[in-house]
């Protein structure tokens, strides 16, 4: 991201109106004492669907009851239920490799990694393979991976992740939509090999660690689950050393595109693999019913009543895995501190109406895909649009941070918003240090992002003591048992992440014009086509 465009575009910051009256306190017990509850062992670790989960719906509507807030549920209640579908593989799956005029029959999950159909109880795919790099369709942005390949019928091999040196929201962004473009090419399963950055970042048997547990997806009223991918019937990972005779029988060893791939630019070409792949596996579904914890504040003015302001939590973490002697994952930075600190800006706005209505969302399922953001943004419950969205996912509060990280800000007039957010928090703004974890395309906002809103996310940055305390939580506590109370909180930083999010709401909501895209964002052009864009700030 250009940080140096959201701080020069801060000039322009006198739009945002200030708070008026009283600046609220930001109490570090009050987040405290949330945490505490959500991420206690009797809530289990709040995996959609479970009782877990439904407890701490309960608490979050309360809390937003206690502030007077209003339930925004089509039915009256604070509750949007959706069902959310689990699938698992029944059996064991087979990718069967045919070069060299022999089979390979791969079906361990040392080797290959199938991904659960939500869309079709039986899947069996045979037909010839062909690899296309990075598997980018976008000549107008300057990727042209399926130059001069034919891939109807086929099965696509893609390298995951992007090219060394995309900048990294685009590089997310297209990353997340490799299996639209493979379908589009009209290809009928996805085989992705891991580069070698991203096995170095997750090693296989993390990998393998990872994708155990269920593929979630919500189901609309037709009984379907919701797909955007579905003509794609498969989608595997395979392991780069099994990978290897596939590539060296066609001629081209596959060391020397990861090592291509590895270089900055590195952009290896597609090529026929003059073999053959078939892909046989079978699911069980199971659906369950969860629910997105919605409230509403009105705004002030009736001629912005339309013009909601979004703010967003995801409440769900992953459960009880039971191998392990501490099983469960309490989820107490991912992501009861995000809900913690989005329920203290949420008291406090409040206590001090805005010009626009405020939407206030603790969502369902986001660890398993956003899927609870998903439905939200594609059914909204409010009448009108949200124009602009505020995330809150796993800040990691165990220092005393002293800059942040705006994710999405500079495509926006937010730029401004938050810039002046942070100067009135007192921290500073910075660019995204982990552009290769592409944390853009990777929580909620995102699927909002998708339906033409603005959005921001923010995470604590890695000035000072930053960068070693979120590494250190990255390696050894996401998405593990550890992720508990037993981390050491620093609940100032609590009280500051959210005061910095709330003049961020608060400047959203009071500003004086409705919130645009620039016109030089990829995000406006992508998903806000015919929306009117600001023209980009100065650089
Ligand atoms: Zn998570």
């Amino acid at each position: 991201m250009n940080v140096k465009a959201l701080l020069l575009a801060s000039f322009l910051a006198s739009t945002a109106a200030p708070a008026l009256g009283q600046e609220p306190v930001f109490n570090p017990e009050a987040v405290r004492a949330h945490v505490t509850f959500l991420a206690d062992d009797l809530l289990e670790g709040r995996d959609t669907g479970s009782r877990g989960y439904d407890i701490a719906a309960n608490y979050v509507a309360s809390q937003f009851i206690a502030m007077g807030l209003k339930p925004a549920a089509a039915d009256g209640s604070f509750f949007q239920k959706l069902t959310v579908r689990e699938a698992r593989l029944e059996g064991t799956p087979r990718l069967t490799l045919t070069f060299g005029g022999k089979d390979t029959v791969l079906s361990d999950t040392a080797q290959v990694l199938v991904r659960p159909s939500l869309t079709d109880s039986g899947v069996a795919v045979e037909a010839p393979l062909v690899f296309a790099g990075f598997g980018f369709d976008r000549p107008d942005l300057g990727f042209d991976d399926y130059k001069g390949l034919n891939v109807k019928g086929k099965i696509v091999v893609v390298l995951t992740g992007f090219p060394k040196g995309t900048p990294s929201e685009l590089g997310a962004h297209l990353n997340s939509d490799k299996a639209v473009m493979a379908m589009k090419r009209g290809a009928v399963a996805v085989i992705a090999v891991p580069t070698i950055e991203d096995t170095a970042r997750r090693p296989w048997a993390r990998r393998v660690e990872i994708s155990d547990g269920p593929a979630k997806g919500w189901v609309g009223s037709d009984g379907k689950a919701f797909s955007r991918t579905g003509a794609i019937k498969g989608s595997a990972t395979l392991n780069p050393d099994a990978a290897a005779p596939l590539f060296a029988a066609a001629g081209k060893p596959l060391a020397a595109i990861l090592a291509q791939a590895d270089r900055t630019g590195g952009r290896p070409r597609g090529f026929d693999l003059k073999a053959r792949a078939s892909l046989t596996f079978a699911n069980t579904w199971n659906d369950v019913v969860s629910e997105n914890v919605v409230a509403m504040l009105p705004g002030t003015d009736p001629a912005l009543a339309g013009e909601f302001v979004g703010m967003t939590a995801h409440l769900d973490h992953i459960g009880d895995h039971g191998k392990t002697a501490d099983k469960l994952y309490n989820g107490a930075m991912d992501n009861a501190s995000g809900v913690a600190t989005m329920l203290e800006v949420a008291r406090a706005v409040a206590s001090q109406p805005t010009r626009r209505p405020v939407l206030f969302a603790a969502l369902t399922g986001e660890e398993g895909g956003l899927i609870g953001s998903d439905y939200l943004a594609r059914n909204p419950v409010v009448k009108g649009d949200v124009v602009g969205l505020v995330n809150f996912d796993m800040p990691v509060l165990t220092y005393k941070f002293s800059d942040v990280v705006a994710f999405g800000a500079e495509n926006s007039t937010m730029g401004p918003i938050v810039a002046q957010a942070a100067r009135q928090a007192g921290i500073t703004l910075s660019p995204d240090p982990m552009p290769e974890e592409g944390l853009f395309t990777r929580s909620d906002h995102y699927r909002f992002v998708q339906q033409g809103v603005p959005a921001v996310f923010m995470m604590t940055g890695f000035a000072g003591p930053g960068e070693k305390a979120f590494r250190d939580f990255l390696k050894t506590h996401y998405h593990q048992p550890s992720d508990d109370l037993k981390l050491p909180f620093d609940w100032e930083a609590g009280a500051l992440f959210a005061k910095v999010n709330y003049y961020t709401v608060l400047g959203l909501a009071n500003g004086a014009e409705r919130l645009r895209w620039y016109a030089g964002s990829l995000f406006g052009k992508e998903f806000a086509p015919k929306a009117a864009k600001a023209a980009d700030p100065v650089k």
